[in-house]
């Protein structure tokens, strides 16, 4: 039998969390990386700026800026999320998954995650 990777998973589900995303989506409605390549979007976009075409992904996510890996501490620290589009919270999540940080880059070319070696 297969181990799940996300053994943490059962966190998603207490009340508190989804209190949590709420009063952070309240906080900041739009997309953390999209503003800082220019443009404001609150779900209606893709990370690219065009319209998002699927319905499903019209929203923004809480994020965990520092992966939280089951330790309630940061999951539930309202200070360590951020609120990202679907596509730079899956971008996120799968380079995080091979480098421990976010490779995405502003319009400037600087890294946007503050993990990133560059902004060290
Ligand atoms: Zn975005």
């Amino acid at each position: 039998m297969q181990q799940d990777p996300r053994p943490w998973r059962h966190l998603y589900k207490r009340r508190a969390c989804t209190d949590l995303a709420r009063a952070q989506k309240a906080r900041e409605p739009l997309c953390k990386y999209c503003l800082k390549r220019g443009f404001a979007n609150d779900g209606s976009l893709t990370a690219s700026g065009a319209p998002q075409a699927s319905r499903r992904r019209r929203h923004v996510a809480a994020d965990h800026i520092v992966p939280h890996k089951g330790d309630e501490a940061l999951f539930f620290d309202p200070d360590n999320l951020q609120t990202l589009c679907p596509d730079d919270h899956d971008r996120n999540r799968q380079r995080e998954e091979l480098h421990g940080f976010s490779q995405e880059r502003g319009p400037d070319g600087w890294p946007l995650d503050p993990r990133h070696p560059a902004n060290r």
